[in-house]
């Protein structure tokens, strides 16, 4: 009878407290939140309260050893919030026409110069090259703060 039940089912009810991956805080995991997953192991996909950061908790069998990985988000394909991935799509059109933008400021600075143009640079010209690259540095650098967080997990 006691053949039956997987070894982790027979261990006392009991909770885990494990660091978050990312930001250290405890986190507390019952016991019958694990999932057996492979014959030899028990994981689950656990969201940090204080930092929204997601860890993967496995439980090592025979010596119940516990690892925690930093997770992902669970999401299944096509339940993105259509939210999220305007957010995401309007993040790299912007980033691309920001670097387009630039590149073309560049060229209208090399297009007035000998022998191209008179060599007269324009505070307009000017003005337009350092509004282009600061437009270019804010939507990479809005692009780059999404992918760390799909990266560390906090957006899916
Ligand atoms: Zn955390």
């Amino acid at each position: 009878m006691s053949e039956d039940v997987p070894p982790y089912a027979a261990a006392p009810v009991m909770a885990y407290v494990y660091p978050c991956p990312h930001c250290r805080a405890q986190i507390t995991l019952d016991h019958g939140d694990l999932q057996p997953v492979q014959e030899q192991m028990v994981g689950a996909e656990r969201q940090c309260s204080r930092c929204e950061g997601w860890a993967r908790i496995w439980v090592a069998m025979p010596d119940r050893e516990l690892i925690i990985d930093k997770g992902v988000a669970p999401t299944v394909a096509g339940v993105i919030p259509q939210e999220q991935r305007d957010d995401e799509d309007m993040a790299i059109a912007r980033a691309q026409n920001a670097h387009q933008r630039y590149q073309d400021a560049i060229f209208a600075v090399m297009h007035q110069m000998i022998p191209h143009g008179n060599g007269v640079l324009t505070q307009a010209i000017l003005d337009d090259l350092d509004a282009a690259r600061a437009e270019d540095n804010a939507a990479r650098e809005n692009l780059d703060r999404i992918l760390d967080e799909i990266r560390t997990g906090k957006r899916r």
